[in-house]
């Protein structure tokens, strides 16, 4: 992934894709005090790109250190780079880190670098392909409770445990794992929300110790608007059986239909269709079109 074409807005320049490159010494990789954002843009048009901004700086400030650009500035570079890699529809990766002048658990005064990658991410929808729906693996680890790990924050740290849950899914042959929180209680996948839907109406769990998705934020709302009931509360793996449709949402996912987690089945329904055909239209919709419908 590091030869490519291109470039890649690096600390406040574009610099060509293969040199972007950090110290081995880099505080952010032994101790993940890192901070990113994934960004999907549709027809050129970066979906909720402030809302993503907002949330890096966010995430920073939780990790307690600041990125040293404006939200102004890192929304006009991030069309700048889509401009000049000519992307339409691509996904976005800005990530910030503390450098590498002390190496120590303490790094007070290192360097906070900024950069932003952009790559080609089709987005043709495949109806066929999706509306089968994904196979789920129960994941192992859970998510950690609030005051073990800084939840709110999109922080490279807390993907140790996604990433080794969906290894393993992905060993036994799903595509991705279902993570219960510290309680039991369930969580989302790693790195997607989760829904479930019964007798018309649909749960989610609370995100009181995971991220609350900016496409789960989203989607609440399509389904409001549809006026489907939208029920957060506690959801025990129990429950499970008792559903009859379940999907993830997040950036990458969409709104992705799932068929099966463990050993419990679900059917891609009506609800789960109408969700993924409404954000779908929404993340292509012209604002101008938009604006004029009103
Ligand atoms: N949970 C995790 C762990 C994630 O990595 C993501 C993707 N950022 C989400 C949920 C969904 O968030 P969003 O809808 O903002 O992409």
């Amino acid at each position: 992934f590091d030869q490519r074409d291109g470039e890649i807005w690096f600390d406040g320049k574009f610099v060509p894709w293969a040199d972007a490159k950090v110290h081995v010494l880099t505080h952010g990789l032994h101790y993940a005090s890192a901070v990113f954002e994934g960004e999907r843009a549709y027809n050129g048009r970066i979906f909720k790109s402030s809302e993503h901004t907002e949330r890096l700086h966010a995430s920073a400030e939780v990790l307690g250190f600041e990125i040293p650009y404006s939200s102004e500035v890192i929304n006009a570079a991030k069309e700048e780079l889509l401009k000049r890699m000519n992307l339409v529809d691509a996904y976005l990766r800005p990530i910030a880190w503390r450098g590498s002048e002390m190496m120590g658990v303490s790094a007070q005064h290192n360097t906070i670098h900024l950069a932003i990658a952009a790559w080609e991410w089709p987005s043709y929808f495949k109806p066929e392909e999706r509306l089968k729906g994904i196979r789920l693996d129960m994941a192992k680890y859970r998510r950690p409770d609030p005051v073990t790990a800084p939840f709110k924050s999109k922080a490279a740290g807390l993907y140790m445990i996604c990433t080794l849950s969906k290894h393993e899914a992905e060993r036994k042959g799903y595509a991705d794992a279902l993570m219960l929180d510290w309680r039991g209680q369930v969580a989302e996948a790693t790195g997607a929300n989760v829904f479930f839907v019964k007798d018309g109406k649909i749960h989610t769990p609370n995100p009181d110790c995971f991220l609350n998705g900016i496409t789960r934020r989203t989607v609440i709302d399509l389904a409001k608007a549809r006026g489907f009931e939208v029920i957060e509360r506690v959801i025990m793996p129990e429950e499970l059986d008792g559903f009859e449709q379940c999907f993830l949402t997040g950036t990458a996912a969409e709104v992705t239909p799932v068929s099966e987690i463990g050993p419990h089945n679900f059917t891609v329904g009506e609800i789960t269709k109408t969700l993924m055909l409404d954000y779908d239209a929404l993340v292509r919709a012209d604002p101008a079109g938009l604006k004029a419908a009103e």
